[in-house]
């Protein structure tokens, strides 16, 4: 009991963090994605805030700008965390705000180094930091783009940082850190594009991917001549119907067919002859049932017929329809024109019972309708 109670109690708290987790980042996947993703970016500059802070505290940056500094940059961060998780963004071509952020970081980081006197080295630390986020959200032609916009952003705020003799450092030094933006700037566009291209890569590996489990899941589930249903397969779909049925009690009806001396349409026109009967046998079948009736090559010339949500007066007038349809078709192989006809035994599956007592059910049924002459539906 107390080992229930603690589970139940874990239980209730893991379920409070997950709705907690929900109404903070989103619903569903692709929200979750960009909200955490902008989390992270805002969780970076507040300690990038708390830097300049110390920087303030210590005398070399002016509080009261500092601290003006801060609310600015936390204001935008609320914006555009909201916009993101209100749904707001989803208007955009780009709903991650990726662009934007970029923009909107390395203006605020501009501001800092003028701000920040002698401790302005952190606003180049910070602005690897801006980049390395925008690899992961840009293409190409932004991070170009962004990156022009931080050398003017910078080149201006340089300008602006001599013009007030903000610090008392040789012109050179301002040199060397613009030679050191414009590393950060080049070896991120780079890896950029680096980025891109293994991105490129993996989406054509997986859309190529896709496309071989399609095929493959084409080739296990398929019978190859008559592209009906396999036994394999069949066998899972019954399965599935099986324990659909007995949760709703819907029927089921299962019927097995065999083409009436097929022996013989081999022997007296070929085996190749023997196989397009097959695939017409096939098509016609098909056609003569409901679209939520599956068809199975069950072996050789039999085939098997799954009728979920029917009753037996319906399947057997289905069944009959089979029957006739078959009948009345001809194959034709350039001269010769070939007719066959189909026996056919159903049976409707029981609770309780497996798929082979009901599969050995209707096989007695079919067996009764070769003996009793063939080209007949018997049920049992
Ligand atoms: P009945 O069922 O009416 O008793 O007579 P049948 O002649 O159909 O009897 P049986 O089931 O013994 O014969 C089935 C024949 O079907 C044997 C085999 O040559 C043929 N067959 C099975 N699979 C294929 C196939 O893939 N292609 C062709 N062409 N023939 C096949
Ligand atoms: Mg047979
Ligand atoms: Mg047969």
């Amino acid at each position: 009991d107390l080992r229930r109670n603690c589970m139940q109690d874990f239980d209730l708290r893991t379920t409070r963090l997950n709705r907690l987790h929900d109404l903070l980042l989103g619903p569903d996947r692709p929200m979750r994605i960009r909200t955490s993703q902008a989390a992270l970016a805002s969780v970076l500059m507040l300690a990038s805030m708390a830097d300049m802070y110390l920087v303030a505290w210590y005398g070399l940056a002016d509080m009261y700008h500092v601290v003006l500094w801060s609310v600015f940059c936390t204001l935008g961060l609320v914006l555009v965390f909201g916009l993101i998780r209100s749904g707001f963004s989803l208007r955009w071509a780009d709903p991650s705000l990726a662009f934007g952020q970029m923009l909107y970081a390395i203006a605020c980081n501009a501001v800092a180094f003028v701000l920040a006197g002698h401790g302005r080295g952190i606003s180049l630390a910070l602005m690897a930091v801006i980049f390395m986020f925008g690899m992961f959200g840009m293409s190409m032609r932004q991070v170009v783009l962004v990156a022009l916009y931080a050398m003017l952003l910078f080149g201006v705020a340089m300008w602006v940082a001599m013009e007030q003799a903000l610090t008392d450092e040789p012109a050179v030094v301002y040199a060397a850190y613009f030679f050191m933006l414009l590393i950060v700037l080049t070896s991120s566009t780079i890896l950029t594009r680096r980025l891109g291209l293994m991105r490129a890569h993996t989406r054509k590996q997986k859309a190529q991917l896709a496309l071989a489990l399609e095929k493959i899941q084409l080739i296990a589930t398929r019978d190859e001549l008559t592209g009906t249903a396999n036994r394999r397969y069949m066998q899972e779909l019954m399965r599935e119907e099986i324990q659909r049925a007995e949760r709703s009690g819907a029927t089921l009806m299962v019927a097995i067919l065999d083409i009436d001396y097929f022996k013989r349409v081999n022997d007296s026109y070929g085996h190749q002859a023997g196989d397009r009967c097959l695939q017409a046998f096939a098509r016609v079948v098909q056609s003569s049932i409901r679209t939520t009736d599956r068809l199975a090559r069950w072996g050789g010339e039999e085939f098997l017929i799954l009728l979920s949500d029917t009753d037996f007066a319906l399947a057997l007038a289905c069944l009959e329809r089979v029957r006739t349809q078959v009948e009345q078709a001809v194959v034709a192989m350039g001269e010769i024109e070939i007719r066959i006809t189909v026996s056919i035994g159903v049976t409707q599956y029981q609770v309780g019972d497996s798929i082979e007592q009901t599969i050995d059910r209707a096989d007695l049924a079919l067996y009764a309708a070769k003996a009793q002459g063939r080209n007949q539906v018997v049920s049992v």
